[in-house]
């Protein structure tokens, strides 16, 4: 482990210094400590599979959703009460949503023994293209990256069936390849595992984000009662061909990895909206 990189990368962070790993003179192979969160809620079978490969890297803390809040993005709960369930050993059940998770974890419950590392995950369905701007679990690890961790969302990328142990063992290879390594700061690697079984699984692939192709489709229907209502986002019409794309490796049977930050200025657009005349 080098901890130069590591700690240069620790000391962004508002709670966390890099003198204190030296402080408790631990190795990082024993000292190191990764809080799990997700989307699907603590009770998910892609979370209990990722803790129990996380083992092998560090200790583990869970401080996840009480129910399923896929979807939920980036936001915050501010106007009701946050309520904190212990369940397990070092596993917390929140009535918030993901990122609620990460930012209770990270400012309050485990401030003390803070963590080296967010892994958000194994989500039920991939995250890719555009869906990382509505997804839960992508956000819960930006949460992590924009609090000064290194961060990874990990999704299984099928809506049935899901082989949750190999993208489980890839995520943990992962995780101590970013421990030992360090990430730039304030970025997080958005990773997408096909549902193969692991001799099937072809290498990670360095990718950028792809497009979804939308349907027009909202469906307007009529309920029992005589009321109409709407569905959102039902039929899955595909993704825009490109090479590079996250979308194009999963196809092909690779792990991708999308590292992803939070700055969304357009920045080639700068130059064009300052020569209007506003
Ligand atoms: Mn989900």
């Amino acid at each position: 482990m080098t901890l130069g990189r590591f700690s240069l990368y620790r000391v962004r962070g508002a709670r966390y210094n890099s003198i204190d790993l030296v402080h408790h003179g631990m190795s990082m192979a024993e000292g190191v400590r990764i809080l799990v969160t997700n989307d699907d809620g603590v009770h998910s079978e892609g979370l209990h599979a990722l803790v129990k490969a996380l083992h092998s890297v560090g200790e583990v803390a869970i401080v996840a959703p009480d129910r399923e809040r896929s979807a939920v993005a980036h936001s915050l709960t501010l106007h009701h009460p946050l309520r904190v369930e212990q369940i397990g050993p070092q596993t917390y059940s929140v009535n918030g949503t993901p990122t609620d998770c990460v930012n209770l974890a990270l400012n309050g419950l485990l401030r003390h023994r803070g963590p080296h590392l967010v892994v958000s995950g194994i989500n039920k369905g991939g995250n890719l293209g555009d869906d990382v701007t509505y997804s839960g679990t992508v956000m819960a690890a930006m949460e992590g990256a924009m609090l000064g961790l290194p961060a990874l969302a990990v999704s299984l990328a099928t809506k049935v069936d899901f082989l949750f142990e190999p993208a489980a063992r890839f995520a943990a290879r992962l995780a101590a390849h970013v421990l030992r390594e360090g990430l730039p700061a304030g970025t997080m690697l958005n990773v997408n595992v096909p549902n193969l079984p692991e001799e099937a699984l072809r290498p990670a692939r360095i990718t950028r984000l792809g497009r979804r192709i939308y349907s027009n489709g909202v469906v307007e229907k009529v309920d029992p009662r005589g009321r109409t209502y709407y569905w959102l986002g039902g039929a899955d019409v595909g993704y825009q061909p490109g090479e590079g794309t996250d979308v194009e490796a999963v196809a092909a049977g690779h792990v991708s990895i999308t590292p992803l930050h939070f700055d969304l200025t357009h920045y080639s657009a700068l130059d064009l909206l300052r020569r209007w005349q506003l």
